[in-house]
């Protein structure tokens, strides 16, 4: 079986997350591994928050706190909520750890002896009344090619285009308004124009990624240009070069480390398992696989900066050997809530935490997963929330459950034997037992809305048969037997179709046709030493190598079946009402 690795994107750690969030990068990377462990693929799946760059560095200031205090707390936050959720990660770290620290360096400089980072003199514009560097996202002014007035630094949202901040017209701060000085500074650039026909290469032998993707990927090529990854600041990762490394004014740039994580995590992983080369087997075998999970607006990180520091570091590898370049990048569009952008300034937004406190993880991850942003933007609605809920996951997949336990322990008290199986019977088991080549299919390649589709139809064809063939109004003690039996085995079958999008409930419906121990393993939350004596941090992670096959298996007769609670709540037409009152 194939080895796969299973890399998501890294929340930053400046606030909690929304659902815009997860629905991009968690929930689907989640329902992708739990799948393929259960198919028997060996996962690797990593992720951590992403903690240095400016708007940590500005937010803490702000509150008067230590920017690695403000990423203490927002990383906690973020590990709860994620855990909360279910997200399977067999280790969720962070990039303050001495370890990605250390695998960072040593990829810049690996990159920068085989002569793809080059120094260059540039202006940078500082804060006159403070004397400390205003990066280019901190300015705004008139943009040069269109004359939009709140173009900022590094881009311009009303043409797109990538702008120097020194173009400007009429630049000022927007922290205080100021206008900005602009002095010489030195910093590395990442040769992007000499790495653009082996990217081009690369990207051309790409098949099978969402056409969004490949195509934004592709095009990003026809406009190369070196790229700044170090910064003046002085929060991050210390430039490991001499005269760079002792100046606290002078990091790496933000993407240029966090991307980085996903191999350091990997590393992480894997002298935290003892074993501490074992991370090798996802990175330097050519046959394993990697797929990157992510929000569009990463897009140009993960195809084109990632690949691109990789193929640099790969021309003359240094101690990692030569590293496998993505897969596939897998990203989602946009969602938005209620017609709006997500906002937390403006309380457009719903954080994960709220959701969880209020639903439960399974509303949220059937919700992503069957109406999520998968290949175009979609909007969050309250309403079709709440519909989705009722009319699917309580009204088909809840009442399927629900009937069918509770038939069989008021009738037998324990799953009944079948005898004389019908074409009707035969037909509805052979049905359910072909569905997991079709989900599972669509499942490994990322189709999480086909995949929940086809598993959803499974659980409504179950409730047809039992409509059709009425084992309430059967007088045939053993028809009926053989009705409910069959009927169990196509509720097992559903549960496990379904475990990947609803891995908590999975456990209770699991437990309703009397099954004990547990069924899904799940992740937790360990407070961990830094492997270098750094401070201890908060780490998911979880022991995922007891799964249930991706198969129908046999419902044993026998098992003690006990009346049911509901697996799924109803939600009252009021939450709508509710909901929306709570958004600015
Ligand atoms: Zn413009």
């Amino acid at each position: 079986m194939a080895t796969i690795l299973s890399a998501v994107a890294w929340p930053y750690a400046n606030g909690p997350r929304h659902i815009g969030h997860v629905s991009g990068f968690g929930v689907p990377s989640d329902v992708f591994s739990r799948y393929l462990r259960m198919a028997g693929y060996d996962v690797l799946m990593v992720s951590g928050t992403d903690e240095h760059g400016t708007p940590i560095l500005v937010q803490a200031e702000r509150e008067g706190v230590s920017p690695r205090e403000l990423a203490d707390r927002y990383n906690r936050v973020i590990v709860e909520d994620l855990q909360g959720l279910g997200l399977s990660y067999d280790l969720f770290t962070r990039t303050t750890t001495r370890n990605h620290h250390a695998v960072a360096q040593e990829l810049f400089k690996t990159v920068h002896r085989n002569g793809y980072l080059v120094p260059k003199t540039t202006m940078g514009a500082i804060s006159p009344s403070t004397g400390r560097t205003l990066p280019d996202r901190y300015i705004e002014g008139i943009c040069p090619i269109c004359g939009y007035d709140g173009a900022r630094g590094d881009q311009c949202d009303n043409c797109g285009n990538q702008l120097d901040a020194i173009d400007l017209r009429n630049p000022r701060s927007r922290i205080n308004g100021e206008t900005p000085v602009f002095v010489e500074t030195e910093h590395f650039f990442l040769d992007l124009p000499a790495l653009a026909d082996a990217l081009g290469s690369w990207l051309q032998t790409r098949t099978g990624w969402r056409p969004n993707v490949l195509k934004f990927a592709l095009n990003l090529l026809d406009d190369v240009k070196p790229r700044a990854m170090t910064r003046d600041i002085d929060w991050g990762i210390p430039v490991p070069l001499p005269g760079w490394d002792d100046n606290p004014n002078k990091r790496l740039y933000v993407w240029f480390d966090a991307v980085i994580g996903y191999l350091s995590a990997s590393i992480e992983w894997a002298r935290r398992s003892g074993d501490p080369d074992a991370w090798r087997k996802w990175w330097c075998d050519p046959e394993a696989q990697s797929y990157y999970f992510m929000g569009k607006d990463n897009i140009t990180f993960h195809a084109q900066i990632w690949p691109a520091e990789l193929l640099a570091y790969n021309a003359s590898p240094g101690e990692y050997g030569v590293l496998n370049l993505p897969t596939e990048v897998v990203s989602s569009e946009f969602l938005t809530m209620e017609g709006r952008k997500f906002s937390s300034s403006r309380s457009v937004v719903i954080y994960v935490r709220d959701v969880l406190e209020r639903y439960g993880p399974d509303a949220l991850r059937y919700f992503i997963s069957v109406a999520g942003p998968e290949t175009q933007d979609t909007d969050f609605t309250w309403a079709e929330f709440v519909r989705r809920n009722n009319d699917e996951l309580v009204s088909t997949w809840g009442n399927l459950v629900n009937r069918t336990a509770s038939m069989i322990a008021k009738n037998f008290g324990a799953i009944p034997q079948a005898s004389n199986l019908t074409a009707a019977d035969h037909e509805v088991l052979a049905v359910s037992k072909k569905a997991f080549d079709a989900v599972g299919d669509h499942l490994r390649h990322q189709r999480l809305k086909l995949a929940i589709g086809e598993a959803m139809r499974n659980a409504a064809e179950a409730n047809q048969y039992l409509s059709e063939q009425a084992p309430w109004k059967e007088p045939d003690q053993e028809r009926k037997a053989t009705i409910l039996h069959v009927a169990a085995q196509l509720v097992s079958d559903s549960n496990r179709l379904l475990a990947p999008f609803l891995p908590h409930s999975a456990q209770r419906v699991h437990e309703a046709l009397g099954g004990t121990g547990q069924f899904l393993p799940q992740p937790e939350i360990v407070d961990a030493a830094d492997l270098d004596g750094g401070p201890s941090y908060p780490i998911i992670t979880g022991d995922y190598s007891a799964q249930p096959r991706w198969a129908s298996e046999s419902v044993v007769p026998g098992t003690p079946i006990k009346p049911p609670t509901p697996i799924f709540a109803k939600l009252a037409p009021e939450v709508v009402d509710e909901e929306l009152a709570r958004l600015g």
